[in-house]
Order: structure tokens, then sequence, then C-alpha cells
């Protein structure tokens, strides 16, 4: 086992690439284990309008407690659930787990805002619109306050397939946010026929500005082509307020990242909510 062996969380998560296949099926199995033992949690990251300040939302990220290695970040694990078909369970209770949390916070008279949850390419693909229906059913959560985040990658992997089901998601009435734009491929005659609302901009075109000249070039051009597609921007990353001022400048309307809050538990995030109430009535 792992402590016994003395690695550390970051050696015994990092490795699962080179990891012979009975260590993997250690994993798999502990991962299995864990879902079923009730050991995921989300934290929630908020999201601000920039020009108001104004929170407007918060991404749902799921951890791992793992009774042994601690918390452990979905990076570590994401990509084995994916490679394993666990990634199906997985995602089932985090769309359900954030739409029960954000109705808990509705029914507590919080503020309005949006709660966004990141699906994965085989979720997509394998039941998605039944999951989101039964989440929204169950929880009584409202549909027009669920964000789906979706990469890329997922949507263009099959792309007629994808504007389908997308098609059906916007029928339930949930908003669509593409995931780390800019990164993937994407064709722009797709972007066009994709129902989609959001664009979130990856952090990797945030960090370096405002000094970075071919960074300045690529998130003007991702705002300007949202604006021109009547879609909104979501800026992730945020760590500095020159990084936020230039956005602001370009117009990009929400904003994401540790300049603003970092990942927050759900009494935390709360907080923020209560927050957000005051000085909504002052
Ligand atoms: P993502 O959806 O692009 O999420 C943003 C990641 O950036 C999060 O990492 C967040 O903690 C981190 N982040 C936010 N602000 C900052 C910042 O200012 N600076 C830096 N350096 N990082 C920032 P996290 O929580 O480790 O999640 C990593 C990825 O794991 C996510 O990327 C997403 O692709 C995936 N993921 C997380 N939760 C879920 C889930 O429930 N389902 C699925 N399928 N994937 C998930
Ligand atoms: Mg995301
Ligand atoms: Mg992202
Ligand atoms: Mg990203």
């Amino acid at each position: 086992h792992a402590k016994e062996q003395g690695r550390d969380q970051f050696q015994f998560f990092t490795s699962q690439m080179n990891q012979d296949v009975s260590q993997r099926l250690e994993m798999e199995n502990a991962l299995r284990q864990g879902i079923q033992r009730g050991e995921l949690r989300l934290v929630y990251q908020p999201q601000y309008c920039i020009r108001t300040r104004r929170l407007r939302g918060a991404e749902a990220l799921v951890r791992w407690q793992h009774p042994e290695q601690g918390l452990v970040r979905p990076d570590f694990f994401i990509p084995l659930a994916e490679e394993t078909g666990l990634i199906l369970s997985l995602g089932e209770w985090v769309l359900k787990e954030a739409c029960r949390q954000g109705q808990v916070w509705i029914q507590q008279g919080m503020p309005d805002i949006d709660l966004a949850v990141n699906v994965s390419a085989l979720q997509f693909r394998q039941g998605l619109v039944a999951q989101v229906r039964e989440a929204l059913r169950s929880t009584g959560y409202p549909a027009d306050k669920l964000v789906l985040e979706m990469t890329e990658s997922t949507l263009m992997a099959d792309a007629s397939q994808a504007v389908r089901i997308l098609k059906e998601l916007k029928a339930l009435g949930v908003w669509i946010s593409l995931d780390d734009f800019g990164t993937g491929y994407s064709s722009l005659a797709y972007l066009k026929r994709f129902p989609l609302d959001k664009l979130k901009i990856d952090r990797a075109f945030i960090s370096d500005l405002p000094h970075d000249q071919d960074d300045v070039a690529i998130t003007s051009s991702i705002v300007g082509l949202a604006h021109n597609l009547n879609l909104l921007t979501v800026a992730e990353g945020v760590e500095t307020s020159d990084q936020l001022a230039f956005l602001a400048d370009q117009g990009c309307q929400l904003a994401q990242g540790y300049l603003l809050d970092k990942p927050l538990w759900p009494e935390e995030m709360a907080r923020r909510l209560q927050d957000a109430c005051q000085s909504s009535k002052r």
C-alpha cells in the first residue's frame, strides 16, 4: 500500500501513467470504493462580474477526501476515472450534489447565482441529458441556474453528434460554457453551430497578461469573437489586478481566479453568498 511504502500523495497519484497494471488496478479500486463510500467532495470557486464586482456564480470542482492520502486534486484522478468509465458515476454524483447544494442555498434565501459543473467527454456522449434531467428533477434546482462546462475536444470529437446533444441540453434550459477555450482545436464554423452561451478563456492566456503581446492579441481576439457570436466571456485563473484591469478594458464580463477567491468549502461559499446578500441590500 502507498502509505506503507512511504510514497507521498504526489508520487502515488502522478506516476499513474507509468504504473504497472496491478498498481493501476489498485487505484481504480480505491477510487471506485471512494465514490461508493462517499469520499468525494465539492468545492466552489466564485465567479464575479468584472464591471460591478458582484458575485454572479461559482464553479463546482471535485475533490477526493482519501482516508490516507488526504485531499486529492482532480488532475490526479479524473484521467483515470475517464479511462475506466468511473467518470460516469463520479460525474453523476457531481451533478446531483451541485444541484442539491444550490437548491439548499436558494431555500436559505441566498442571492441568485449560477452553478457551473464540469462535464467529461465520456459523460457527455453517454447519457448526459438523462443525468442532467434527473439531477434537476430530484433536487428541484432550476435549470436556468445550471451551467455545464465542457472542452472543445469533447465537442469536436464528433461535432454533429455534439450539436444534437447540446440542443437537447438547451431544451432542458441549462447553459453551456466552452471550457479552456483556445487550448484545443475548434472549427469556427462549428463554434457558430454549437448552441453555446459562454466561452471560458484558458488560464494559459491570462497568466502573462498584460505584458505578453501574443497573449494580449489572443485574449482580445477571443473576447471580440465571443462578442460577435453573442457569447459571454469568463476569464479563468485571474491572479493579479493588472490582469483584471486589462480584461475589464477588453470588455470581458466575468472573472474567476485566486485574486478574487480560491475554491471554497461549502460553508465558506455560503458566507460569500451572505455577504453578497448584505451588500445588495445596502
Ligand atoms: P478547470 O475546469 O479548467 O478548472 C479550473 C482549475 O483552475 C481548477 O483546478 C481551479 O482550482 C484552478 N484555478 C482557479 N483559479 C486559479 C488561479 O488563479 N490560478 C491557478 N494557478 N489555478 C486556478 P482544479 O480544481 O484542480 O481542477 C482541475 C481540472 O479538473 C478542472 O479544470 C477540470 O477540467 C477538472 N475537474 C474538476 N472538477 C471536475 C468534475 O467534477 N468533473 C470533471 N469531469 N472534471 C473536473
Ligand atoms: Mg471548468
Ligand atoms: Mg477551465
Ligand atoms: Mg483550464
